[in-house]
């Protein structure tokens, strides 16, 4: 999959976007990460990339001229892409969102910086915009980041375990189960007994049971949307067992 990155920070993406998994990614062909400077495409000679809002205000707001030129110099670099705006004010990106996206041959994200990119952008020259939570950024490259970092681990080939992708949380609205590692007592805090048993059907059930109950408790929202089987209730209706 191909990510055509608009920015006015091209510089932040290297770090990131080229270490461990990512990285690997790209150096094995699964994913090619493209960053375009967007002072590159300003058409006057001072390189404005932005200007002062109309009608008045604080800040200043990106033109909307560098966008399009980007936009439309790296249009025949690949197959038709989904074109995306980085925006406190899109849609929230989530992990459906996310499994969408990494469907796509292309995708071409454009961060925003200032107060904003002129209303045109998002009107007419996007697909979609997308918001990576209800905070604001001081630019559109972080967003971005996040956006590539979870589409490509959704990409075949690119996770070592592609069981690890299926098992986690938001493959279905719930939360994934606790995860414990060696040693089995830390400082006195001990791994719960179940996981150390070595019965599999025992310890699925567990897990399940764990998952569903963080799931009511931390996110009521996501555990409204699920529904659940027979045994799942059957589960929920069990004991408590330690965490
Ligand atoms: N004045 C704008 C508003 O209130 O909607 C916020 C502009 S923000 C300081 C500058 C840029 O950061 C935005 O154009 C956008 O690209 C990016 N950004 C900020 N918060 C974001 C978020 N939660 N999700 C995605 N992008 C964000």
């Amino acid at each position: 999959m191909i990510f055509d990155i608009l920015t006015l920070f091209p510089g932040m993406f290297h770090g990131p976007l080229n270490e461990s998994i990512l990285g690997k990614a790209q150096a094995r062909g699964l994913v090619a990460v493209r960053v375009h400077n967007l002072r590159d495409y300003a058409p006057d000679r001072h390189q404005m990339t932005d200007d002062r809002p109309f009608g008045g205000g604080e800040g200043m707001v990106m033109k909307p001229e560098p966008i399009v030129h980007a936009l439309e110099a790296v249009a025949p670099l690949g197959p038709p892409p989904r074109v995306v705006l980085l925006s406190p004010q899109g849609r929230l990106f989530d992990q459906e969102t996310a499994r969408r996206y990494s469907g796509l041959e292309r995708l071409v994200l454009i961060c925003g910086r200032y107060e904003g990119v002129d209303e045109r952008i998002a009107r007419y020259f996007v697909d979609e915009e997308i918001s990576i939570g209800d905070y604001i950024l001081t630019g559109g490259e972080l967003a971005a980041m996040v956006v590539v970092d979870a589409v490509s681990r959704l990409i075949p080939g690119v996770l070592g375990n592609e069981a690890s992708a299926e098992a986690e949380s938001f493959r279905e609205p719930v939360l994934e189960h606790p995860q414990y590692t060696r040693p089995q007592d830390f400082r006195g805090y001990r791994v719960p007994d179940v996981l150390l048993c070595g019965d599999h059907r025992r310890i699925a059930r567990w897990r399940r049971r764990q998952a569903l109950l963080r799931t009511r408790e931390r996110r009521p929202d996501l555990f409204a949307r699920l529904t659940l089987s027979e045994e799942d209730r059957a589960l929920l209706n069990e004991g408590e067992d330690a965490p």
